[in-house]
């Protein structure tokens, strides 16, 4: 059994956190005068730090505990606060499975963590058999892994994830950014089974506020404790906690649009399996397509010479390009466009 405390770093643990005007008193009303508001205006007044209204709004949606939520500014500082919790800067190393999404690496790099990779297989899948020969590394802390994976677009096998989760001593970090345009079973029940793991979602793809930088952890309460040590006092605006709350009602009129997006994403793919420059479209749990084409750095620039914007991979992955799904008429001007580039 895995002693969650064990892993935490001994200043996290031995941390006094900051204590808020919000923390010390928590009723609603009365006259405040003990956080040095403005008493005029709208947006006077300091935000919930720990989101009370929207973390049960999304307890309810997602049938989880409250206290098993986490919120932070974007996913991304969710990745941050991993590294902040359980490893010891110039000592402790994190294990992903490459290519995968950049922060993970970025955020190690400014928390001084050494990034082990592992390259993904031939079929974007996880090298099972590598992974567990590092297992037994008393410095490995955390193993990230990214399901649907962004760039490759495809998920990460059922089984194998949770062996992992099963078998590594340390936290396992599932971050399921796509889980909503994908088929396939979201690994949030296994939150209730694996004390280790901390699965993250985010309101800035298919829930489409990007812009709000809400993203959620869904942990056991002692991690989600952790986290509320370290982070800022007010780590979410005022105003994209009611954004998000205001989305969650809406979810029903959400789901349309995914199942647009997914519709587009085939009707692209089919439509870019029949043009030359295209060798390959692999398959998509995301709202993005990886495509392997003849020069990817030709038809970037030719696509950015049309004011067509995509990400071209084949740094990580062989002349791939990435491209995102659009509305229709947008992928209709990239389809025009591609047709227009001869190679
Ligand atoms: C887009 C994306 C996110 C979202 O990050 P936010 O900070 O919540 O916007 C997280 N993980 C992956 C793999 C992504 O591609």
């Amino acid at each position: 059994m895995i002693d969650l405390n064990e892993l935490v770093r001994e200043n996290v643990k031995k941390l006094i956190p900051y204590s808020c005007a919000r923390d010390e008193f928590k009723g609603k009303s009365g006259i405040f005068m003990d956080a040095n508001e403005n008493p005029y205006g709208n947006l006077n007044r300091y935000p919930d730090p720990y989101q009370k209204e929207l973390k049960t709004a999304i307890s309810k949606l997602k049938g989880i505990e409250e206290d098993k939520i986490f919120l932070g500014n974007g996913s991304d500082e969710i990745i941050d606060l991993c590294f902040r919790v359980f490893c010891n800067p110039g000592i402790d190393k994190v294990l992903t499975f490459t290519p995968t999404y950049g922060m993970y690496h970025v955020s190690a790099s400014i928390n001084d963590i050494e990034v082990v990779k592992i390259p993904l297989t031939d079929s974007f899948q996880i090298d099972l058999e590598k992974a567990v020969t590092l297992f037994s590394d008393k410095n490995l802390k955390l193993i990230f892994i990214c399901s649907p994976n962004n760039p490759t677009a495809n998920s990460m096998n059922y089984s194998e994830v949770e062996y992992i989760i099963s078998k590594f001593n340390g936290i396992v970090v599932v971050d399921e950014a796509y889980i909503d345009f994908s088929e396939k079973a979201s690994f949030i029940k296994l939150v209730n089974t694996y004390p280790n793991l901390i699965l993250m979602q985010t309101f800035s793809k298919a829930l489409g506020l990007a812009a709000i930088r809400v993203g959620m952890a869904f942990t056991n309460p002692s991690i989600v404790q952790y986290f509320n040590k370290l982070k800022p006092p007010y780590n979410i605006s005022a105003i994209n906690q009611k954004a998000a709350l205001l989305k969650l009602p809406q979810i029903e009129q959400n789901k349309s649009i995914v199942f647009r997006i997914k519709k587009e994403r085939d009707r692209l793919s089919a439509n870019l399996l029949k043009m030359k420059i295209v060798e390959k479209v692999y398959p998509s749990d995301a709202n993005f397509l990886l495509v392997k084409v003849k020069n990817a750095d030709y038809i970037y620039n030719e696509l950015v010479s049309r004011n067509i914007i995509i990400r071209n991979r084949s740094n990580m992955i062989d002349n791939c390009v990435r491209i995102t799904i659009g509305k229709k008429s947008e992928n209709d001007r990239l389809i025009d466009a591609l047709k227009s580039i001869s190679i």
